[in-house]
C-alpha cells in the first residue's frame, strides 16, 4: 500500500528505497537496545544527516537536498511502517516541526545559521510549548522572556518536549508582554549549551520509549535579541501557521503504523488456528479484517489529497485538523482489533502488535488533542 500512489513519482520511490536501506541497516540493529534505554544513540542523528533522512524539504541554499514534503511524508510512512515509532518521532519533530518554523519565521542569519546544522545532525532541535500546567490551552504558556537590553532573559518549565536529552537547539514559545492571550506570546530560539538551561527527567512512557520525551527547565537564561523568531508578538500567529503542517504529518505516521498492524495481523490469523480452522476462516475475522481495510484505504486517500494539497500550499487548517482527528482515531481502533486477533499473545511484549498499541495511544494527545480538533472543525461548521 506504501507504494505506487498517485502523490508520489518514480524519484519518491527511489527515495524510499534508500529510506528503507537506512532502516534496516541504521534501526533495526539497535532498536532493542534503545527501547531499553529510552534514548536513541546521538550516531543515529549523523547517520540520518548523511543519508539524506534529515529535513529533505530545506532548499539546497541553506544546506538542504532541496526536496519538498513529499520527501518527509515518505520517512515518516517507512520509519513508521517498520514498527519504529520512537526513532520516528525524533526524526518527525526536527524535520517535520521545528525545521518548518526556522525556514518559515527565522530571519536570514538563523536560516543560515541553524538548518544546514539540521540537515547534517549536527544540530538536534526541539520546540517546547508545553509547561506542566498548560497544554491544549497554549495562550496560558507561563514561562516568561524578559528583554533585558540586547538580551532575554528566559525564566519557566516545560514538558513533554521531545529530543529533550539530545536537542542542542529549543524553539521555546514565551511570554513577551503582558498582554494577555495570544498577543503577548513569542518564539525564541535558545541553544542549550546556555548557563541557567537544564534539561530535567527522561520521563517513562507507555510508548515511544526510545524517545527522549523530557522536562526541561530555564532559570534567567540570557539569549541575545537576535535568537527571537519573527516579530515580538507574533508567536501564537506563527504557531496557528505551522500547526498544520505537524497535523499532517501526525495524521501521515498514523497510516504508515496502522497499515504495519492490519498486515502482520493478516499474517497471524492466517497461521493462527482455533476449532481445526485457520481464524482467518471465520467470517467474524474476514468482516472486521474488511473494515479495517476499508478504513486504511480511505485514511490513504485523503492524507495523500491533503499532502498534495500543502506541497502547493492549500492545506487549510481544517484539512489538517481533519486529517489528524480521523487518521489518529483510525490508528487506534486498527491496533486495537489487530491487538484482539493476537488473543493472549497480542497482550506480550514479545509480539510486535503489542508494542504498536502502545505507541499508537499518544497519536490522540500529541500535537493537539482529538477533543482540540473537533473543537476547530466545529468553528467551520
Ligand atoms: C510523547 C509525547 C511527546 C510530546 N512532545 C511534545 C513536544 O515535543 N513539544 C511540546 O510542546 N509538547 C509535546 N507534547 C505535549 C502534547 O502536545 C500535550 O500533551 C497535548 O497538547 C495535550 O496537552 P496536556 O497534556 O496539557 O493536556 P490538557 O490540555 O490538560 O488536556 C487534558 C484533557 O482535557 C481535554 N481538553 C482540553 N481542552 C479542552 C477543550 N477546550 N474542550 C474539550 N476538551 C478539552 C483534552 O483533550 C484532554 O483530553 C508531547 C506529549 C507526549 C505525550
Amino acid at each position: 500500500m506504501l507504494k505506487q500512489r498517485a502523490v508520489y513519482n518514480e524519484e519518491h520511490e527511489m527515495f524510499r528505497d534508500a529510506v528503507r536501506g537506512f532502516i534496516k541497516a541504521e534501526i533495526a540493529p539497535h532498536f532493542a537496545r534503545w527501547e531499553e534505554t529510552g534514548i536513541v544513540d546521538r550516531s543515529y542523528w549523523a547517520a540520518g544527516g548523511a543519508a539524506g533522512l534529515l529535513c529533505p524539504q530545506i532548499p539546497e541554499e541553506y544546506g538542504g537536498a532541496g526536496g519538498s514534503f513529499k520527501h518527509n511524508a515518505v520517512v515518516v510512512e517507512e520509519i513508521g511502517y517498520a514498527g519504529y515509532a520512537g526513532p520516528m518521532t525524533d526524526f518527525s519533530v526536527h524535520s517535520d516541526v521545528c525545521a518548518g518554523y526556522i525556514l518559515h519565521a527565522g530571519s536570514e542569519a538563523q536560516k543560515r545559521k541553524w538548518l544546514p546544522r539540521m540537515v547534517s545532525g549536527e544540530t538536534v532541535c526541539a520546540i517546547a510549548m508545553t509547561e506542566p500546567g498548560t497544554g491544549s490551552d497554549l495562550q496560558g504558556v507561563k514561562t516568561r522572556a524578559v528583554r533585558d537590553g540586547d538580551e532575554y532573559c528566559i525564566t519557566g518549565a516545560k514538558t513533554f518536549i521531545s529530543n529533550g536529552q539530545h536537542c542542542d537547539l529549543v524553539i521555546v514559545v514565551a511570554r513577551t508582554s503582558d498582554v494577555p492571550g495570544a498577543k503577548g506570546i513569542s518564539l525564541i530560539l535558545l541553544e542549550t549549551d546556555r548557563p541557567g538551561f537544564r534539561r530535567g527527567r527522561k520521563l517513562h512512557k507507555l510508548g515511544h520509549l526510545s524517545s527522549d520525551t523530557s522536562e526541561m527547565f530555564f532559570d534567567e537564561v540570557r539569549v541575545p535579541v537576535t535568537n527571537l523568531m519573527g516579530a515580538e508578538g507574533t508567536g501564537f500567529a506563527t504557531l496557528m501557521t505551522e500547526l498544520p503542517q505537524e497535523r499532517l504529518i501526525i495524521g501521515i505516521q498514523s497510516m504508515g503504523a496502522a497499515q504495519r498492524a492490519f498486515d502482520i495481523t493478516c499474517d497471524y490469523v492466517r497461521g493462527r488456528k482455533a476449532f481445526g480452522q485457520p481464524i482467518a476462516d471465520f467470517q467474524n475475522t474476514r468482516y472486521k479484517l474488511a473494515d479495517l481495510k476499508a478504513d486504511l484505504l480511505v485514511g490513504w486517500a485523503f492524507v495523500d489529497q491533503c499532502l498534495e494539497r500543502h506541497v502547493r500550499g492549500e492545506l487549510s487548517a481544517l484539512d489538517a485538523s481533519t486529517a489528524k482527528l480521523w487518521c489518529t482515531e483510525m490508528h487506534g481502533r486498527v491496533v486495537d482489533q489487530c491487538l484482539q486477533f493476537h488473543g493472549g499473545y497480542g497482550f506480550m511484549r514479545e509480539y510486535e502488535i503489542c508494542r504498536l498499541y502502545a505507541d499508537a495511544r499518544v497519536q490522540r494527545i500529541y500535537g493537539g488533542t482529538s477533543e482540540i480538533m473537533r473543537e476547530l472543525i466545529s468553528r467551520s461548521l
